[in-house]
């Protein structure tokens, strides 16, 4: 278990010994969390996320809207959270404005959220890239853009 990370180190623990590993380079990839303030939020919470409804209102409230890296949202292709990204949260709000217009001028008709996915990029040091865009699998270095 990953105890700690620290500039040119990083500290795990196995048996409740602890050792420390020189690096400079460390990727991460045991996922991410919600912030602790959601976590302690009082709203049902999924690592930290709140699994909003279609119309991203929490569960159990039905005027609390909760977008972006706040909310999680499933991927039925997959059966896994949509990772949290830009791309969704921009769109969220565009789905939570309409909402918020429905409800202020009284009217019922509430938007569900669907995600349209442009693509998803990495970055592979300082002049690679490796990505999906528009479903177009590509590597490409910053002499050879994408
Ligand atoms: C290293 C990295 C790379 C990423 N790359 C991509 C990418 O290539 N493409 C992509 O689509 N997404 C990427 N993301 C994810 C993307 O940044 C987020 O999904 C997106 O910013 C979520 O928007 P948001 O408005 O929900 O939260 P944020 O953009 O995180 O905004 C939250 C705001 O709330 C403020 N805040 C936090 N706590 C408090 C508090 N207690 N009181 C007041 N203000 C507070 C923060 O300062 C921040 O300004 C990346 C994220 C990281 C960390």
């Amino acid at each position: 278990m990953i105890k700690k990370v620290t500039e040119d180190s990083i500290i795990v623990e196995k048996d409740e010994e602890r050792e420390e590993i020189k690096t400079k380079n460390f990727i991460w990839a045991a996922g991410v969390t919600g912030n602790s303030i959601v976590q302690e939020s009082g709203f049902e919470t999924n690592r930290g996320r709140v699994p909003v409804r279609p119309d991203l209102r929490t569960p159990d409230y039905d005027d609390v809207f909760v977008v972006g890296d706040c909310a999680v949202i499933m991927n039925p292709d997959t059966e896994r959270p949509y990772p949290p990204t830009a791309q969704i949260a921009i769109q969220m709000a565009d789905t939570v404005a309409h909402n918020l217009k429905q409800m202020v001028s009284g009217g019922e008709k509430l938007q569900s959220f669907e995600p349209h996915i442009q693509g998803t990029v990495a970055s592979l040091g300082h002049t690679d890239a490796i990505g999906v865009v528009f479903d177009d699998k590509n590597y490409s270095d910053v002499q050879h853009p994408l």
